[in-house]
């Protein structure tokens, strides 16, 4: 036989039982492990879905599993318990005997031709393993099969860091409960487990207050203005259309539509800067008696600040917190404490006394004092706070989690100083900024952070102690709205970017792997525009 012939012979064969090769799967963020094996099993209308040793969240759990299995393959499930399961069948179980390594949100998922056994240690691990199976039968849903393949083998997962989180600016646009909801649908797509809701701003309150009606009668609404100009200020006699907020009943129902999808709400309300909705509401808080109103334009009147010298202010923020602290059962809550222009601190008499009374150097230590007693104030009802990297310093008294935007030396001195620290650094995780530099491109914040940039974020600086490691609770990527009008916007935005935080926050370091992550990024934005969403096509894997 020629040698041509015997190659033409074994590539033929390679050909025929090349299908007996595993189908490659694309599952972002990259689980721990993956164990291909041959062949697959197929979810159709006989499939049953099966659960076991659920416990006291047994009915929430299934349903939310049920709805996901409704709304993704779209047919209804045949429902099971454990005897049922040894048919065609998908069993939801946590394990008799804890599963060791996977901890608290990891799962085990094995797929065989008859059978998928999904096993945790809790509900939540099961509700991830969930999320696996949808995105491992993603061929058939964008071909829009009425019956799913998901190839067979194991997987076994869990994340790298407890904090996985993604932030939105419902300040300065507002988007809707509707949208807030399909926003947290996303993240869950993604494993993503925190939602910092920036409720406050400049540009808009968005929180019902009972104790403070006006902050939501005066300062969720400013006028609407086709394109914002900075030079021009809230005439007296604008229409003020533009804005809206959440009831409490609203935020209740997104508080309980997070929980189902394993996802702790952190709101944030703004101290004691970026403050100019309050004042237009609450003039009597600011330092000076300048006509404050809720701000237009994509920046803010810098020296909007609440008067630290005056007590009244320190007991609205106690009683705005008691009514937030009721809403969100999530033990920490934001803050804010960026920004915090403090000219006329400077000047105000009030602020100077308070100075002189509690012996504080300056301007700075006036504000780090008044965020400390906001502190102690949310110690009081249990909760704890998180501060941007702001406040931080060496000698600093405060003992919040600190949110660090402004870079890796900011966060290595807060996590020596002992406090915990979540990453977000304008670098890698400002999702308002340019992720393409083409004409073409909707106007974004200034600023550049592409896919491949997002995905080289690494949440764990270097040169820190193992001890001062264990502070870094996690990441996240920020949203701010100044140029993000509406949801199509924000949607555009955030993916797939948001792709690239979900494997830096959940993947193992060594999995990481920008060439086999950029091969995965079609496919799953595919995937999300089949679910509805509008990702951006512009991918750049370049930093
Ligand atoms: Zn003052």
């Amino acid at each position: 036989m020629k040698r041509t012939t015997l190659l033409t012979l074994i590539l033929a064969a390679i050909v025929m039982f090349g299908c007996q090769k595993p189908k490659a799967v694309v599952i972002i963020p990259e689980p721990v492990e993956i164990s291909p094996k041959g062949g697959q099993f197929t979810i159709d209308e006989k499939t049953m879905l099966c659960f076991d040793n659920l416990g006291a969240e047994s009915s929430e759990t299934s349903k939310m599993i049920r709805e996901l299995y409704e709304s993704y393959f779209g047919m209804r499930p045949n429902l099971g318990d454990a005897e049922s399961a040894k048919k065609h069948s998908i069993l939801f179980s946590i394990s008799k005997k804890e599963i060791k390594d996977i901890g608290d949100e990891g799962y085990v998922l094995q797929v065989k031709p008859n059978r998928i056994v999904a096993e945790a240690n809790t509900t939540a691990g099961l509700f991830y393993a969930m999320q696996t199976l949808m995105q491992m039968a993603g061929t058939d849903k964008l071909a829009d099969s009425k019956t799913f393949a998901v190839p067979c083998g194991t997987i076994t997962d869990y994340p790298r860091f407890g904090y996985r989180g993604a932030h939105l600016d419902v300040s300065r646009h507002f988007f809707d409960t509707a949208f807030v909801k399909k926003y947290i649908d996303m993240l869950a797509f993604f494993k993503i487990n925190k939602f910092h809701w920036h409720l406050t701003d400049d540009h808009g309150w968005r929180i019902q207050i009972d104790q403070y009606p006006e902050l939501t009668r005066v300062g969720a609404w400013r006028p609407e203005r086709s394109s914002w100009d900075t030079l021009h200020p809230v005439l007296p006699d604008e229409p003020m259309t533009y804005g809206g907020f959440y009831t409490k009943d609203q935020i209740r129902d997104i508080v309980r539509y997070a929980a189902a999808r394993h996802i702790d709400i952190i709101p944030e309300i703004e101290i004691p800067g970026h403050c100019s909705a309050i004042l237009a509401a609450y003039p009597q808080f600011a330092c000076d008696d300048y006509p404050y109103t809720v701000a237009v334009g994509p920046y803010w009147p810098p020296k909007a600040i609440m008067c630290a010298g005056n007590d009244g202010v320190l007991t609205f923020y106690k009683n705005v917190l008691n009514e937030v602290a009721e809403l969100f059962p999530y033990p920490l809550i934001h803050i804010g404490g960026d920004e915090a222009f403090n000219d006329n601190w400077q000047v105000c008499p009030k602020c100077q006394q308070r100075i002189q009374d509690k012996g504080l150097k300056n301007e700075f230590e006036l504000q780090q004092w008044l965020m400390n007693q906001i502190e102690h104030h949310l110690d009081s009802l249990g909760k704890k706070a998180i501060i941007w990297d702001d406040i931080v310093s060496e000698d600093m008294v405060n003992t919040s989690t600190i949110m660090c935007w402004q870079g890796l030396d900011v966060a290595k001195t807060a996590a020596k100083h002992g406090n915990d620290v979540i990453m977000c650094p304008t670098t890698h995780c400002y999702y308002n900024y340019y992720q393409y530099k083409g004409d073409d491109e909707p106007l974004c914040m200034e600023g550049y952070v592409s896919l491949g940039k997002a995905y080289s974020f690494d949440p764990m600086p270097e040169g820190l102690s193992d001890a001062q490691a264990k502070h870094i609770l996690g990441g996240q990527c920020n949203l701010w709205t100044e140029f993000v009008n509406d949801p199509d916007m924000a949607e555009y935005m955030i993916m797939p970017r948001l792709f690239a935080l979900s494997e830096c926050v959940w993947s193992p370091k060594e999995k990481k792997d920008p060439q086999k992550f950029a091969t995965k990024v079609d496919f799953t934005r595919n995937l999300m525009k089949k679910l509805g969403y509008k990702p951006s096509d512009r991918t750049v894997m370049e930093p």
